[in-house]
């Protein structure tokens, strides 16, 4: 499960970064999915939910948020957002097609929408001692 492991991945940082913080309490975190990791934002807050249980994360709200995919075109150097009109893919590989929608070349570099970054995590610190 894709999801599973990915959110995996985002709570351990999650609680390495609290731990440097010296964090009691999470209340949020946000993240930031591109559209082309084809990650499903449901099942990837539940299974934020699943690890965060009796944790300091436990009650913490899970914001994900779509990006939207760029592109660079190699051969008429347009550079921006795509709409991205192909198989919500849940394959293990996904192979995917993107045309440039300026000259419609498929010569063309990923720039964003193929991550998945922490935004940031609201959260309450402990009291100095
Ligand atoms: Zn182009």
């Amino acid at each position: 499960m894709h999801e599973f492991s990915m959110a995996q991945q985002i709570f351990s940082i999650v609680m390495k970064v609290a731990k440097e913080n010296n964090v009691k309490k999470i209340l949020e975190i946000n993240i930031e999915v591109g559209q082309l990791t084809f990650l499903n934002p449901d099942q990837l807050k539940f299974a934020l939910k699943i690890l965060s249980e009796d944790t300091i994360a436990q009650d913490a709200k899970i914001r994900i948020e779509i990006i939207q995919p760029e592109i660079r075109c190699n051969s008429c150097k347009y550079a921006g957002k795509i709409s991205y009109n192909g198989p919500e893919s849940h394959t293990i590989y996904p192979i995917i097609f993107l045309k440039c929608p300026k000259c419609g070349s498929t010569d063309v570099e990923i720039i964003r929408g193929k991550e998945c970054n922490i935004k940031n995590i609201k959260a309450i610190r402990k009291e100095a001692t």
